[in-house]
């Protein structure tokens, strides 16, 4: 079993979905775990929806998703045929969530409803790449992450329930790749106990794929960038940074925890507490050898 991660740039528009595509198909195989993001800065407009609608600027909130809906309907449309219809529906059903919630008076905390409505650019980006993908031939099945991961209720920076959430991966997850080697589900978000959404904080797709890679064992994690790999300082700074090709844990975690934004410094202590390598390879060039990350024996 190995999981990958498609970050929000390796996905933003339908050129980029191909390229997913044949990433996968020419790397992949055996059974495979796929973390998505949010489409490019789906995240971003969304906060600006959940802003809107907090500071009860009901009409503009409405407007900023209408927005967001139509690229996804758009994307929808131009990448996928036989699979539109049922892809439309399911992607009408996310809409309808927030669609919901926006004619409400907000009542609750703004943290509650920036999860409830955030989650949601994970939700339409992983059902439109599973539907692509199961019409190019790369069977999978879609997985509701917050049907797995359990958190507790701190919205916004939530905390997994290990316990729980190790239990349903083994009775949810796991079934499913008896059906197909591809499962596709979001990252970033999970549920509580009363099934409200929540987030586990910016950027936290890398997280949750080394959450996973824990909880099923997986021989390998590779998180697809839209970089050559790990460099040894910011290249648009300084033009004399290098790729580095082999990082432990600890210098991974340094690097992360020094501001790095090259991935989330949560990422490594799921994967370093079962041994488990971590490549960053790169989404644009699949043959350049990207940075392994694992111990130095
Ligand atoms: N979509 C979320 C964000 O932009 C999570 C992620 O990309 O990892 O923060
Ligand atoms: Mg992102």
């Amino acid at each position: 079993m190995k999981v990958y991660k498609f970050g929000g740039a390796s996905i933003r528009d339908i050129e980029r979905i191909k390229q997913m595509a044949v990433i996968t198909r020419s790397t992949s195989s055996g059974k495979t775990l796929i973390v998505i993001s949010a489409m490019g800065k789906t995240t971003n407009a969304l906060e600006k929806v959940a802003e809107a609608f907090y500071d009860k600027r009901r009409e503009e909130a409405i407007t900023l998703f209408n927005t967001i809906k139509e690229q996804h309907l758009t994307i929808a449309r131009e990448l996928l045929i036989k699979e539109y219809p049922q892809a439309a529906e399911h992607l009408s059903g996310f809409f309808t969530e927030i669609e919901w919630l926006l004619h409400d008076n907000p009542v609750q905390e703004y943290d509650y409803y920036y999860d409830q409505v955030v989650c949601i650019g994970e939700m339409l980006s992983s059902a439109i790449i599973s539907a692509y993908f199961n019409q190019e031939g790369i069977m999978n099945k879609w997985v509701d992450v917050r049907d797995i991961l359990r958190t507790n209720d701190t919205f916004r920076e939530a905390v997994i329930d290990w316990d729980i959430s190790l239990q349903r991966t083994a009775d949810t997850l796991k079934p499913l790749f008896g059906e197909t080697d591809i499962v596709i589900t979001q990252g970033f978000i999970g549920s509580t106990d009363e099934n409200e959404s929540t987030t586990l904080g910016r950027e936290g797709s890398d997280y949750t794929a080394a959450v996973f890679a824990n909880m099923l064992g997986a021989e390998s994690i590779t998180l697809w960038k839209d970089v050559a790999g790990v460099m040894s300082a910011d290249p648009r700074e300084f033009p004399e940074a290098v790729l580095l090709k082999e990082l432990t844990y600890q210098e991974m975690t340094e690097i992360a925890y020094n501001g790095a934004k090259i991935i989330h410094p949560k990422t490594i202590k799921p994967l370093q507490d079962k041994n488990i390598p971590m490549y960053v390879k790169c989404f644009l060039d699949h043959s350049l050898p990207g940075t392994i990350i694992k111990n130095n024996n």
